[in-house]
């Protein structure tokens, strides 16, 4: 439930609705919308939810007390009506910008990690990414060069300018990509790896979470809500297709994901056609689609020489091809960044927040 503290509500009537939140066995998790502050219980209530409600109710400075219909709260736009944008270095992702996250699939070399950054970044990409950890479905093929990666791309960051994502594969390794790495990716795999989610909802870095290839889209926002109540307020969400009994392409993009998530969430959401689909010739038509239905912006695989790369090989673009999707890429987003709707408006139906945050679109 969100208890809605009075306009004005002093710090001292807060502070009194948190302790007795806590004493309740429930965590408190509090956020300004709109001029009211807005506290959000979160916790097992089982048969007590009626007594906290009117217990909370009864306190000082208290408004309103309404229950969360949606199993994600925090990451609810009922409670945090306005987009969540995250700064990193110089890049700012869902504040309106058009994000471009690329790189190889696998870091395999100094040499070619900084030939793809240095050739990305000159065609307009804001991020860098490249994995060090990879999680591959036979263990006979290519694992990644793992710290030695993360050093190269901690390399290239320097280099170029350029923040740099890499991929968490298990918990052992939150600290070590956290000390190299900008942003954590945690990979279509592990969406559900509760122990895993939780351990990087503790680290002061940014997360990219992609969607399981199963996940239903509750199920990922239900995963990113392990995250944000962990303490990490920063999370990205990544369509990257679902499995279907379609075979040309190697999952399924759901394009429908990105302004649900709109709708459902307050966090950013990118896209990336390479994984979706497995073929490079895809890539562009479907980073186009997925900019022109409101993403906040594209992870795509870039190889100098894709034919050799080491893992998905036959998804990764060349240079060439990469700046040719920039070329088309950028005029979708300055043409539809006007047209989209106000994602907060939703909220508003649900009378928390109003429609005060500042539209993106
Ligand atoms: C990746 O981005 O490197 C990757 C392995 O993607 P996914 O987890 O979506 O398969
Ligand atoms: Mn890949």
């Amino acid at each position: 439930m969100f208890v809605v503290m009075a306009v004005g509500a002093s710090e001292a009537e807060i502070l009194g609705v948190k302790s007795q939140i806590l004493a309740e066995g429930m965590t408190p998790f509090d956020h300004v919308a709109n001029e009211h502050t807005v506290i959000a219980v979160v916790g097992e209530m089982g048969g007590r939810r009626s007594v906290l409600r009117e217990r909370l109710a009864a306190l000082p400075g208290v408004e309103d007390v309404t229950p969360i219909n949606r199993p994600f709260k925090l990451t609810s736009r009922e409670f945090h009506p306005e987009n969540t944008v995250i700064h990193v270095l110089d890049a700012v992702i869902g504040d309106g910008s058009l994000t471009v996250m690329a790189g190889p699939c696998s870091v395999e070399s100094r040499e070619q990690l900084f030939e793809t950054a240095d050739a990305v970044k000159a065609a307009g990409a804001t991020i860098l990414r490249g994995g060090a950890f990879k999680p591959r479905t036979s263990p006979y093929s290519f694992q990644g060069l793992g710290v030695q990666a993360l050093r190269y791309l901690a390399e290239a960051r320097e280099r170029t300018g350029l923040p740099v994502i890499t991929e968490v594969m298990e918990p052992s390794q939150v600290d070590v990509v956290a000390e190299y790495a900008d942003i954590l990716q945690i990979g279509t795999r592990n969406m559900q790896n509760y122990s895993l989610l939780r351990d990087v909802g503790r680290v002061a870095r940014p997360v990219m979470l992609k969607r399981g290839y199963g996940a239903t889209v509750e199920e990922w926002l239900m995963a990113a809500e392990y995250i944000v109540s962990s303490g990490n307020p920063n999370v990205i969400l990544c369509e990257r297709g679902i499995r279907t009994f379609e075979t040309y392409t190697r999952n399924t993009l759901d394009l429908a994901a990105v302004p649900l998530a709109h709708h459902l969430t307050h966090l950013p959401v990118i896209v990336d056609p390479s994984h979706a689909t497995g073929k490079r010739w895809l890539v562009k038509p479907l980073a186009m689609g997925a900019v022109a239905v409101g993403a906040d912006g594209v992870m795509v695989e870039v190889h100098p020489r894709p034919d050799e790369a080491l893992s998905d090989a036959e998804q990764q673009l060349t240079l060439d091809q990469f700046r040719d999707m920039m070329d088309a890429l950028v005029p979708v987003h300055e043409h539809v960044r006007s047209l989209h709707g106000d994602p907060m408006l939703s909220a508003a139906a649900l009378g928390i927040g109003g429609n005060g945050g500042l539209a993106r679109h």
